[in-house]
């Protein structure tokens, strides 16, 4: 293992996340905890591996994508009564289920000098951003998804495992717009590295992590019902009031599932990139 730090790099880095982390706040795209995630988060991506910026240009791609379809008439999401809490800022917990595997891969690659690192971070930040676009852009769909565990039963927009054309095409659009960022940025060096094999490595990872979150979605996250607006919910607490348990596994939530389908994202796009 050879590392070293790089003290200039690391100045830039704290000083452009502190950027960010600060305009994110105040933009209110999170709150002071996922402020906090996201410097940690930011940091490790800009200083760990050689030419960080490009790499924390790709986390910050997605963090511009999914705050795009966060707040994609937020107003239509929210009188449907699923839209992010607080106007969608995003906290610690949200922060790390979609960039502590990009992260923990980014620092790896700094220690360990393996494009293999490259590939699966690209893998976690595509899954992130598909999973993300998919799960706001199906809140408007005019239509009920289907459950991905029983594709014969409808269930209502926001439940977790449902799955829809529309929502599969966004899941493809955020996977492509991470592996086009990533080839523009030119984070594969070598020059085997074309257009095609970084674009399989986005979209087949992002559909493979994506199916899992989906899965795991529909059948082990626990939901839960609001004892107010009597709706079916992922949250413990709804409408201000605790919710009442219905189905699935209480500890798995949807941060637990994000960060479950991210790193299997990240380990099928290792997969890829050893096979290509
Ligand atoms: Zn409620």
């Amino acid at each position: 293992m050879s590392f070293y730090f790089n003290y200039l790099v690391i100045l830039e880095g704290v000083l452009i996340c502190g950027l960010f982390g600060w305009l994110s706040l105040r933009m209110r795209m999170v709150d002071r905890s996922g402020c906090l995630a996201g410097l940690l988060v930011g940091c490790s991506v800009f200083t760990f591996p050689k030419d960080g910026w490009k790499w924390f240009t790709v986390i910050l791609v997605f963090h511009l994508v999914a705050a795009q379809f966060t707040r994609y008439k937020y107003e239509a999401k929210r009188k449907g009564g699923f839209a992010q809490e607080k106007g969608g800022a995003r906290a610690w917990q949200n922060v790390f289920a979609n960039g502590g595997v990009a992260a923990f891969l980014a620092i790896g690659e700094g220690l360990f000098f393996n494009n293999m690192f490259l590939a699966g971070f690209i893998g976690a930040v595509g899954t992130a951003t598909a999973d993300t676009s998919a799960t706001e852009i199906v809140l408007l769909y005019p239509r009920n998804p289907r459950s991905i565990a029983d594709l014969s039963k409808e269930v209502p927009p926001g439940t977790s495992g449902g799955v829809s054309p529309l929502g599969e095409s966004a899941t493809l659009l955020g996977s492509f717009i991470i592996g086009l960022a990533a080839w523009l940025l030119g984070v594969f060096t070598s020059p085997e590295w074309n257009f095609m094999g970084v674009m399989a490595i986005a979209l087949i990872s992002g559909l493979l992590g994506c199916t899992v979150d989906s899965v795991i979605g529909a059948t082990a996250q626990g939901m839960f019902r609001c004892s107010i607006c009597n709706k079916t919910t992922e949250s413990k607490r709804h409408c201000g009031e605790p919710s009442i348990y219905i189905s699935g596994c209480r500890a798995i939530d949807n941060n637990l599932v994000n960060f479950i389908s991210t790193g299997i994202g990240a380990l099928s796009a290792v997969l890829v990139y050893l096979l290509l």
